[in-house]
């Protein structure tokens, strides 16, 4: 299946706590979007894998994404180097997105940053012919999306651009909340964290706010980009 939009996220939730009114707009909009966790997120204080893995699924139906697939790579322990790069190529070669969106170039966990470095040199790598990959013996043909972003995450970055999600402010909490293993935190349960910890979702609705009125919309979401953006059409900027 040929994607519009292919997301990479170094942890299941990481999408979406960054980028899911990103998805819901877009896919509401009629494009075909699909997720890619490199890890299970097994190293996370809370929760299982398996359990993990189920809230991803019940996530993927609320924002109703057309493809989630998980690469299992070692969740704190992966490394941006050429074998991981090749897993990443062959799901951009499978799916030939026009945009692919990545991990914050810098965050509070060390995964971040370094799963968007290894999607910045796959995303280069994917477009060399030279480079051959094959999915069960098939092989696959090249390819090199158009535009590569990177979703603002927990630390602050100045955004490139902004995308207005107020009319999916709904969805995006939903499929946050359907990782209750990580956010909801219940008595006697497992030890507090970070995220689970109260106000942790106050700083998501601050900063989606924030993001926002930055456009003079209700809530938004930050990306970067390495390059200019450019318009044909410089009214349909907001
Ligand atoms: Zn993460």
């Amino acid at each position: 299946m040929k994607l519009d939009i292919l997301v990479f996220a170094a942890h299941p939730d990481d999408a979406e706590l960054a980028c899911s009114g990103t998805i819901a707009a877009h896919i509401a909009a009629g494009y075909k979007c699909g997720i890619v966790d490199l890890t299970k997120g097994e190293m996370g204080t809370r929760g299982t894998p398996q359990l993990r893995m189920e809230e991803a699924d019940k996530s993927s139906k609320i924002l109703s994404i057309h493809v989630r697939e998980n690469l299992g790579f070692a969740d704190i322990k992966f490394l941006n180097d050429w074998e991981h790069q090749v897993k990443v190529i062959k799901m951009i070669r499978k799916y030939r997105p026009e945009i692919v969106l990545a991990n914050a170039i810098k965050d509070r966990h060390p995964d971040h940053a370094k799963g968007a470095e290894l999607v910045q040199q796959a995303f280069f790598k994917s477009g060399l012919n030279k480079i051959h990959t094959n999915i069960n013996g098939v092989a696959q043909e090249s390819y090199r999306p158009k535009n590569l972003y990177h979703y603002i995450q927990n630390d602050y970055i100045e955004p490139s651009f902004i995308v207005d999600i107020s009319d999916y402010w709904d969805k995006k909490i939903d499929s946050i909340k359907a990782f209750d293993s990580q956010f909801i935190l219940r008595e006697n349960d497992e030890q507090e964290t970070f995220i689970s910890a109260p106000g942790f979702l106050d700083f998501i609705d601050a900063r989606a706010k924030e993001f926002g009125h930055r456009i003079g919309v209700k809530y938004g979401e930050g990306f970067t980009m390495s390059t200019t953006p450019g318009v044909k059409d410089m009214f349909s900027l907001l």
